[in-house]
């Protein structure tokens, strides 16, 4: 049996299990899927050493950036975000390989096209700094969507504080993008401040958190008419892609 895993620090939230069990006994493929709790990806490659079946790992919150000096070469997606969400394991007589790769950008941009269709002019507002962070900015750039990303403690030119959204910067960015942990379960009732007040019609917010299925944020969004998405469907592409890597089916 082939197995394939997720790693993370926290991983009580993740439906990736559930996802890939159901691929597996649909498709009748001989799979089992696993979590991998860790503090941190140091020890990877001896785990990876130690688990002669495993074939590929998805990485999750807070290891998407940090997991890239730990392997031996990144697909030119993962090297330009630097966010890597796809481990393919290729072990020989050489020794371990491991090769990473991003499907979140394939993932999210399939996702938000049908969002922002006839909205030439949309500007963006990217909440959190992270792995996903850098994923979305990346997509935005790509599709020529002028974006800022907001941090606690914004350290680049691009980025604000939270304290500085007004009526004025909630008028002219229209799409809000939450790549922060804030309202994932269990911490349901967490939610990133905004003037929500604010939100009108021609808002879209979309939040990558898909459990739960609404968070507070997507709920104050749609109690203003904005269109709202959450991260449900994004997470399906992006596993299903992977495991079209670690069949082999996509190469660098
Ligand atoms: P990450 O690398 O740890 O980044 C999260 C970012 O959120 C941090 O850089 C931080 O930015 C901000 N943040 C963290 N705690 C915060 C708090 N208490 N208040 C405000 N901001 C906070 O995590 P990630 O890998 O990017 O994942 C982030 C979220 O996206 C997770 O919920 C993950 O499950 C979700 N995600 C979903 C999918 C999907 O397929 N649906 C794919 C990728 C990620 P600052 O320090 O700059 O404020």
């Amino acid at each position: 049996m082939k197995m394939y895993g997720l790693i993370g620090k926290k991983l009580g939230h993740s439906y990736s299990p559930h996802f890939f069990q159901e691929k597996f006994s649909k498709e009748k493929i001989d799979g089992e899927y696993r979590l991998f709790e860790m503090d941190n990806p140091k020890h990877l490659r001896e785990m990876i050493e130690k688990m002669p079946d495993l074939k590929g790992l998805n990485v999750t919150i807070p290891f998407k950036l940090e997991v890239a000096p730990y392997l031996d070469r990144l697909d030119p997606v993962a090297r330009i975000t630097g966010s890597v969400n796809v481990i393919k394991i290729i072990r020989s007589k050489q020794g371990l390989f491991l090769m990473g790769f991003n499907t979140d950008v394939y993932a999210f941009e399939k996702t938000l096209r049908p969002l922002i269709k006839n909205r030439p002019n949309i500007r963006g507002l990217i909440l959190g700094t992270g792995g996903a962070a850098h994923t979305v900015s990346y997509v935005l750039r790509k599709l020529g969507i002028y974006f800022n990303f907001v941090s606690r403690k914004p350290t680049k030119v691009e980025s604000i504080k939270y304290s500085w959204i007004n009526a004025e910067i909630m008028h002219n960015y229209r799409l809000i993008v939450n790549t922060t942990p804030v309202g994932m379960f269990p911490r349901v009732e967490d939610c990133i401040a905004l003037p929500y007040d604010k939100v009108t019609p021609l808002h879209i917010l979309y939040d990558l958190i898909y459990n739960p299925e609404e968070t507070l944020f997507l709920q104050k969004g749609r109690a203003h008419g904005a269109v709202t998405k959450n991260g449900l469907e994004m997470l399906h592409l992006q596993a299903d892609r992977s495991y079209s890597i670690w069949k082999g089916k996509l190469f660098l």
